[in-house]
């Protein structure tokens, strides 16, 4: 089996309205998917995280060194094309179209072996994840506050047994929607806050001393990822469980967070740290360093077969009688395409996700959902 050629695809949809996180706004859901397809006919799926025709170009970029090799030589091809460009790559778009590429390849291998992804990759831990509902982002033309908390209880409504909302805007308006969300979810549900990287060390020491009072999980992403000393620094002078990574690449982005401890709970995105190859590296670096591992998901029902895979075959560390297990990111936020792209949709059932257990990524791609999503003129 050789690989014959590989395609990308973006997805488009533009917002009635649009939302913000600290660092970003959405006025329309564009992602990508990368279709590896081989020479007997054999197609694998996987998606880039990021800004979608950048990964596209990059993915083309990437063809001279996927053309006419063996699929199933997952690590060495990751070598290869990491090789190609780490001169001017290392992290960034070279990484992340690398890691569509990637999960294309082993769901190539699964459904080559007749086995899912979570099987090659050792063994499944468990048959379902419970979910996390994320949201809560700041809304064009409504109360940020009064949204946020209704959004929050309507997710615990369905069955979630944790929450994620936007902060970075300003430390006493994230406060006052911190404390409108906890009375409006009551003291059970789980609750983290994610900056996005919107506030420097002084201001995510401030709101992490008083947002504790109202049992936060963790604090996500308080500062830009680059500053890897202002992330110890929150860690250090205020009580929240740090978390970040989303935005680290391949083992060397996170070898010095790790070593240094700037993270309590690492957040590799499947589609962003270089596929399953080295998600896998990560997971066992997090294990040596005894650091917690969320996966970061922000996409498409790829990027969420992915995650349920990999999540699957996550070795509990410690491994004891009842393990601490890995909780899923589940984007509440509007995205027509994002489950309308898979035959069967991968949702959740009272904030319960089931693992797929078909060959690969376990999905089927609806290719009438692709055209119909596929960006318009103009
Ligand atoms: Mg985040």
């Amino acid at each position: 089996m050789k690989i014959a050629d590989i395609r990308t695809h973006l997805l488009e949809h533009r917002l009635d309205v649009a939302f913000e996180s600290a660092s970003m706004r959405f006025d329309r859901r564009l992602h990508v998917l990368v279709e590896v397809i081989c020479d007997d006919g054999t197609v694998g799926w996987g998606e880039c995280l990021g800004p979608a025709r950048p990964n596209a170009a990059v993915v083309e970029a990437y063809k001279p060194w996927l053309i006419g090799k063996d699929p199933l030589e997952t690590e060495k091809i990751w070598a290869q094309c990491y090789n190609a460009l780490r001169d001017q790559g290392q992290r960034g778009l070279t990484i992340t179209a690398l890691s569509g590429i990637d999960i294309a390849l082993w769901d190539i291998k699964g459904k080559h072996f007749g086995v899912p992804v979570s099987t090659l990759l050792g063994g499944r831990f468990r048959q379902e994840v419970r979910a996390y509902a994320t949201g809560s982002f700041k809304r064009d033309g409504v109360d940020r506050v009064a949204d946020n908390a209704a959004e929050m209880a309507g997710h615990r409504a369905a069955g979630f047994h944790a929450g994620k909302i936007k902060i970075g805007f300003g430390v006493k308006e994230d406060l006052e929607v911190i404390r409108a969300v906890r009375d409006a979810i009551g003291p059970d549900m789980r609750l983290m806050i994610d900056a996005n990287h919107g506030y420097d060390a002084i201001e995510a020491i401030s709101l992490g001393k008083q947002a504790a009072d109202y049992d936060i999980d963790w604090f996500e992403e308080p500062v830009t990822p680059e500053h890897l000393a202002a992330y110890r620094d929150v860690r250090a002078n205020q009580p929240i469980p740090v978390a970040g990574g989303e935005t680290w690449h391949t083992r060397w982005g996170f070898a010095e967070p790790f070593q240094t401890r700037c993270v309590d709970i690492a957040q590799p995105d499947l589609c962003g740290v270089g596929g399953f190859t080295e998600a896998k590296r990560v997971v066992d670096m997090a294990a040596l360093h005894g650091i917690r591992v969320v996966p970061h998901v922000w996409g498409t029902a790829v990027q969420i077969a992915a995650a349920l895979q990999f999540m699957a075959a996550m070795v509990p560390s410690p491994v004891r009688v009842n393990p601490i297990e890995p909780i899923m990111e589940f984007d509440r936020t509007h995205n027509p395409f994002r489950q309308a792209i898979v035959t069967t949709p991968l949702e959740h059932q009272r904030g319960v996700v089931t693992i797929p257990d078909g060959p690969g990524l376990g999905i089927e791609i609806d290719r009438a959902a692709l055209r119909e999503f596929a960006p318009k003129e103009g």
